[in-house]
């Protein structure tokens, strides 16, 4: 039997830092990486684009199995990603494409539709998976597992920051609302709820900079050998 490539899952809710810290730790490490939200996310643009009905649980799923996703590095590292052949990489961010992909994501059928797809991503010489339930589900023997997680305030305000440098003018009080909504959904449905493996290392990165969360991940991997 061939041996499965080394994982390392970093989970936790939305606005913890996940992405950035995933993206920096894989292009230090040369691996692959898995942005698993940005699936669901491009099944909700997916779906927006047919006119889905969000309660039309059915409709969703054959959107799930429908919905062709493809993940583009260009040549400065940005990664792109197109549904069904069109680049939807801005639509994708918005928070309102992550609302509806929360909604989405709670349908067990569409859950188990990206299964498969998700675990594609394993190969040589390994891989950092973002996500929710990477670490309790996906890759459930992953060899490394970390928890990211911060204060709802702390989150809305990175991500107020964030939006702000955009030149998106949104109101704090309504984004730290729809964080903790968003929150709450993820960790309370009854498949895969937002949780961290029992063999996670939990780190808070309230108050910590990103060169500070990537360099505690970096730890609790060995240090590669020496030529
Ligand atoms: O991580 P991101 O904010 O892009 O994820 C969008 C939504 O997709 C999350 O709020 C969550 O509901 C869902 N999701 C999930 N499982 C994952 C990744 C994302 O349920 N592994």
């Amino acid at each position: 039997m061939t041996e499965l490539a080394t994982v390392l899952t970093i989970d936790g809710p939305s606005g913890a830092g996940k992405g950035t810290v995933s993206r920096i730790v894989a292009r230090r490490l040369g691996w692959h990486y898995l942005d698993s939200g940005a699936l669901y996310r491009a099944v909700g643009v997916a779906a927006s684009w047919a006119n889905l009905d969000i309660s039309d649980a059915a409709a969703l799923v054959r959107c799930t199995f429908d919905t062709q996703v493809e993940f583009v590095e260009r040549a400065e590292g940005e990664l792109r990603v197109l549904v069904n052949g069109v680049d939807a990489t801005d639509e994708l961010r918005l928070e309102t494409t992550g609302a509806v992909a929360s909604a989405i994501a709670a349908i067990p059928e569409v859950r188990s539709a990206l299964k498969e797809r998700q675990r594609a991503f394993r190969r040589a010489p390994g891989l950092v998976a973002d996500g929710r339930d990477m670490g309790t589900v996906i890759f459930a023997d992953a060899q490394y597992k970390v928890f990211l997680t911060a204060s709802a305030e702390e989150r809305a305000q990175r991500r107020h920051k964030q939006l702000s440098q955009k030149g998106v003018c949104v109101n704090f009080d309504d984004l730290l609302r729809e964080i903790m909504a968003r929150d709450a959904r993820d960790a309370q449905r009854t498949v895969a709820p937002l949780k961290p493996a029992d063999d996670a290392v939990v780190i808070d990165t309230s108050g910590m900079g990103i060169d500070d969360v990537v360099a505690r991940v970096l730890d609790l991997l060995p240090a590669p050998a020496t030529p």
